[in-house]
């Protein structure tokens, strides 16, 4: 049993069970800012799971507060919905808080019925290319009194808390941040002067709800913005807010428009834990740390070793709701980790769409991916053991079914190795790790080191058989593409195949950027050496810097679109190309490859014929789905499915719902 995970703790008068909380991510749409029944089953499923408190929202609290799509407290006509949804949440064990959202500048205006967004000042945001309007003195004070009445309401509706989000670069940050604030009266210059119209948004929220009523404010750790303010600002601020009535200071990473990444799967797991540390060491009210805390073990430590006295766990319960009871009860190797992918989550966001999870295909779909048992136990039998094979063989084996599974390699999880490999992706791994634990204690036969032929699968005589093949990657008909100097990129990947010291990557999708990557980091310092040579002071800073930039290598991708990294979502993809600019990769878009010859690539860019010199050539053209042994099986068995890659060569994300939607309708 988690020693401190699972202790009570206070937040003013609001006592909560354990140390989780769900923290606020507005991943589900509203309707004209009602409470939908969405909305109730995925924060229900999360209450039942274990988690003390869940944060809902980001809540409106009013016309220009963000977009129609986001759960509003702006009016009381709101109140009943959100009332139904805190008593759903109370009954089932846990406590409800809704965030109150003011995006300010973050605001697309069409997204607000054409109305232009405002700020503290009228600084152009790089999140939305608009330009907002500066509040008035009047309009503060009106805004302040949006966000009273919102809180109030909050309570009315029976809620057990509120929180205001001042962090990621919203409206309160918008004032408190040099970054943004140019005003000079009494809101802007001196940051006793930024800090006034979020102490003051606190001081009337707490006279709103009265001396009880527990409330929260969500702050930057470090705005992580050139200019902007730090740790040390944060503390102070946090401080500040205590005395203006917080009772909890929950402690995030920067803003929406910063350039280090906050999300990503190569922040390391509890990577921002020091700036909740810092902020806990200037306060006396609890603190919550936040980011990339996936793993309940993990989190126990962070609160033992009184770095933050709870954790939000977002991601990790949009994977997992059940996370909280499965640690409680010491079945770690049961939770189903999230990897920090973003693929079902912020990429779908961003893309207007309701949340899923690469992990948990349940995801924001609680209520129509059920799973009962199976009416007859059937031999199931699932050829391919990747990420979408295995999900299958899991799902099928829960409902009852007799599961037999089939993988060609000497062991499970298929293109998850392969996306695992480039630096920072490692945590791939941890998805097909979890699957591998649960098809062992559903008793799946699995069947390792031997492709299974039509012939084989007839002989088990089963009664269902899903295809999971995957894919094979793609050959393009280049000239030269069967030369001595051409290696596939999965290849280098794996260490099957090596590279000399000029390599031509021919793709710049995905596959070949964290190829270009992989490679480019050869020779450069790895994070270990980093630490000890930085530890022990063993090196200059310039030097070390310099050297963990530095490889052996000179990469060029060549890519024949506009863009490179276009399969990558949104939430990933910066970070990829930022990574691609600092090895000092050499990109060509727009840049079509027609030859390989001993001396490169022969290209056509702008409509002239280049050579792009190297010794290697990898390709990285993408990949063709695997479905032979699909066609062969046609008609010769009783049910037959094809999933995944093999069915056309797609995301993880689609390959693992697919398993799922399969793997439960048998
Ligand atoms: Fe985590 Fe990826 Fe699921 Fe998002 S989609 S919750 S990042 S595993």
């Amino acid at each position: 049993m988690l020693k401190k995970l699972f202790t009570p703790i206070r937040i003013g008068k609001m006592e909560l069970k354990n140390r989780i909380v769900m923290p606020a991510m507005h991943f589900l749409p509203s309707w004209e800012g009602a409470v939908l029944p969405h909305h109730t089953d995925y924060f229900v499923e999360r209450a039942k799971g274990g988690a003390a408190l869940i944060i809902i929202g980001g809540c409106t609290i009013d016309d220009l507060s963000g977009p129609t799509n986001m759960i509003s407290v702006k009016d009381d006509k709101f109140i009943p919905g959100l009332a139904a949804l805190a008593r759903a949440v109370q009954a089932n064990g846990a406590r409800i808080a809704a965030q109150l959202y003011q995006a300010g500048r973050y605001s697309h205006s069409a997204l607000m019925g054409g109305q232009q967004s405002v700020s503290s000042s009228p600084v152009r945001s790089k999140f939305t290319g608009e330009t907002p309007r500066a509040l008035t003195i009047p309009e503060i004070r009106q805004v302040q009194k949006n966000f009273a009445l919102a809180a109030e309401r909050v309570k009315r509706a029976g809620f057990d808390a509120v929180e205001v989000i001042a962090s990621a670069g919203y409206l309160i940050s918008q004032f408190l941040s040099p970054v943004v604030n140019r005003r000079d009266d009494e809101y802007g210059g001196s940051f006793e002067n930024r800090m006034r119209f979020g102490l003051e948004v606190a001081a009337k929220i707490r006279r709103a709800v009265g001396p009880d009523f527990p409330v929260i404010f969500r702050v930057a750790g470090n705005e992580f913005m050139e200019g902007g303010l730090e740790n040390e600002d944060a503390r102070v601020f946090a401080h500040e807010l205590e005395k203006a009535g917080a009772d909890m200071i929950n402690v995030t990473g920067g803003w929406h428009e910063t350039r280090v990444p906050q999300l990503t799967m190569a922040l390391p797991r509890g990577g921002y834990v020091y700036l909740a540390a810092g902020i806990k060491r200037a306060v006396s009210i609890p603190v919550m740390a936040c980011n990339r805390i996936n793993d309940p073990l993990l989190a126990d430590r962070i609160l033992r070793d009184g770095l933050a006295d709870l954790i939000g766990f977002a991601r990790g319960l949009i994977a997992d709701p059940e996370l909280p009871n499965k640690a409680m009860a010491d079945r770690f190797d049961e939770i189903n980790l999230c990897i920090g992918c973003n693929q079902g989550c912020f990429d779908t966001l961003f893309a207007g769409q309701p949340v899923t999870c690469l992990v948990n295909a349940r995801a924001g779909a609680e209520a129509r991916r059920t799973l009962s048992p199976a009416a007859r136990r059937k031999k199931v039998l699932v050829i391919g053991g990747g990420p979408g094979g295995m999900e299958a063989a899991r799902v099928a084996a829960l409902r009852g079914h007799e599961v037999v599974l089939y993988e060609k390699e000497g062991n499970l999880g298929g293109q998850l190795h392969l996306a695992a490999i480039p630096p920072g992706r490692t945590e791939f791994l941890t998805f097909g790790r979890y699957l591998e634990n649960q098809l062992r204690k559903l008793n799946v036969a699995v069947r390792l080191g031997g492709e299974a032929s039509a012939a084989q699968v007839e002989a088990e005589k089963p009664d269902a058989v899903i295809v999971a093949t995957g894919a094979c990657a793609l050959t393009p008909p280049i000239k030269g593409v069967e030369g001595p100097n051409v290696r596939l990129a999965w290849d280098v990947l794996t260490g099957r195949a090596d590279t000399g010291k000029e390599v031509i990557v021919i793709g710049g999708g995905a596959v070949g950027l964290e190829t270009a990557l992989f490679l480019a980091h050869k020779g450069a310092l790895d994070a270990q050496t980093l630490y000890f040579l930085m530890f022990k002071q063993a090196e200059k800073y310039e030097t070390l810097r310099s050297l963990l930039y530095q490889g052996v290598k000179k990469i060029t991708v060549v890519e024949m679109l506009k863009k490179l990294g276009q399969d990558l979502g949104p939430s990933t993809r910066w970070t990829i190309l930022q990574d691609v600019h600092r090895m000092e990769i050499k990109t060509l878009a727009r840049t079509q490859a027609r030859e390989i010859t001993p001396e490169g690539v022969v290209a056509v860019r702008d409509g002239k014929e280049i050579l792009v010199r190297g010794d290697t050539v990898v390709i990285a053209a993408g990949a063709r789905a695997d479905n032979k042994l699909y066609e062969e099986l046609r008609g010769r068995v009783e049910e037959l499915h094809l999933i995944g890659d093999a069915k056309s060569p797609r995301k993880v994300l689609e390959a693992v719902a697919e398993g799922f939607e399969t793997g439960a309708k048998i």
